[in-house]
């Protein structure tokens, strides 16, 4: 299939978007940028549609899809029950990088919702994304765009390296502003849960509902308690080198990650350290990176994926990086690097 290139850096082209949205109208499948990464999108009412999607990804097809929708009237066909807390976090953070879980109505399609009775809608703010789904009908199916277990598409040419020539369309919107999954909240049971931290933190959100909970199966050691998002299960965003922490005080982290680089290079193995703005002068062997600056904690979210893309082109062994907790989106950016890492962690 040949794979159509739309590009607009520069806002809305009417006539492309029509284009794109008559293609998942059709049963096709367009990838486009939002403000957290590019989705993937199919039409999310047209159980096909979804099939091809997961085809498209290789994504298990017990890891439900998020229904993206342009307008709050919206959420009544595909929402069988809207809670007051529904309306209250959409009036707060729509459009923006939040996902809420509701009770599915009979118009979604198991396939959507990986067999769920329930649903993941969010509305991004992104301009071209919500001109895309009014295009195609208004419920739009987005994974992020990537092939499973790779990382997150945070620019077009992210997408064209795993899905060029698998689907009809890919509009080039530049980069994602965020550049990390949307905040996922849970309605359907007991307390608002954050089933996936993002951009949007706990404390954002307890100023809009008093109390909201944080996923036992997120934050607990214990393997036997399993995480709520089906897609929290995997191992996504794994670099192919190994990809190890190390977390303590900043100076003891730098000379710990120096010791290692130089025993991997003794023992013939390259290796890369991921670090900051702040600490690359520090690093003396090794493919030094910086992933962003401690002072803009958004640059470190913004860059986690592309930088991970990008070891991956080169023929190191081993990834040593640098701990990131920092006061906002730390908590997202740890959750997704742990998995990068797959749970690999040095404490100096
Ligand atoms: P992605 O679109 O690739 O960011 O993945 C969507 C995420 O949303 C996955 O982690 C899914 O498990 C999660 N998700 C989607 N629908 C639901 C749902 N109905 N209940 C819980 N988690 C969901
Ligand atoms: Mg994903």
């Amino acid at each position: 299939m040949q794979t159509i290139i739309a590009v607009m850096h520069d806002g809305i082209d009417e006539t492309q978007i029509r284009r794109a949205g008559d293609i998942l109208k059709e049963g096709g499948l367009v990838a486009f940028p939002t403000e957290t990464v590019y989705g993937l999108g199919g039409n999310a009412l047209d159980a096909q549609a979804s099939a091809k999607i997961y085809a498209a990804k290789g994504r298990p097809s017990d890891n439900p899809l998020i229904v993206h929708i342009a307008d709050w009237d919206a959420i009544y066909k595909i929402a069988s029950e809207i809670p007051p807390e529904a309306k209250k976090l959409a009036d707060a953070f729509w459009p923006g990088p939040l996902t809420m879980i509701l009770k599915k109505s009979d118009a979604v399609p198991m396939a959507t919702t990986g067999g769920l009775d329930t649903v993941a809608i969010r509305m991004p703010s992104n301009e071209v994304a919500r001109a895309l789904i009014r295009a195609g009908g208004g419920y739009v199916a987005a994974p992020s765009a990537n092939t499973s277990g790779r990382p997150s598409p945070t620019c077009a040419a992210h997408v064209a390296q795993d899905l060029g020539g698998k689907i009809e369309m890919i509009i080039d919107g530049g980069n994602a502003n965020i550049g990390l999954e949307s905040t996922i909240v849970d309605l359907t049971e007991g307390k608002p849960t954050i089933l996936r931290p993002g951009y949007i933190n706990q404390e954002m959100l307890e100023q809009v509902l008093d109390e909201v909970e944080m996923d036992r199966g997120l934050i607990s050691p214990d393997s036997n308690v399993h995480p709520k998002a089906p897609g929290m299960k995997y191992r996504h965003y794994a670099p192919k080198a190994d990809l190890i922490i190390v977390e303590g005080e900043a100076a003891r982290v730098r000379e710990k990650i120096n010791e290692l680089v130089t025993e991997n290079l003794a023992a013939g193995k390259k290796a890369g350290v991921i670090g900051t703005d702040e600490s690359l002068l520090y690093y003396k062997e090794g493919d030094v990176r910086s992933i962003g600056s401690r002072k803009e904690e958004i640059t470190i979210a913004q860059h986690l994926y592309s930088i991970l893309r990008d070891f991956d082109e080169s023929d190191i062994s081993v990834i040593y990086s640098e701990s990131f907790e920092t006061p906002k989106i730390g908590q997202a950016i740890m959750n997704r690097l742990i998995k990068a890492a797959g749970h690999q962690i040095i404490k100096v």
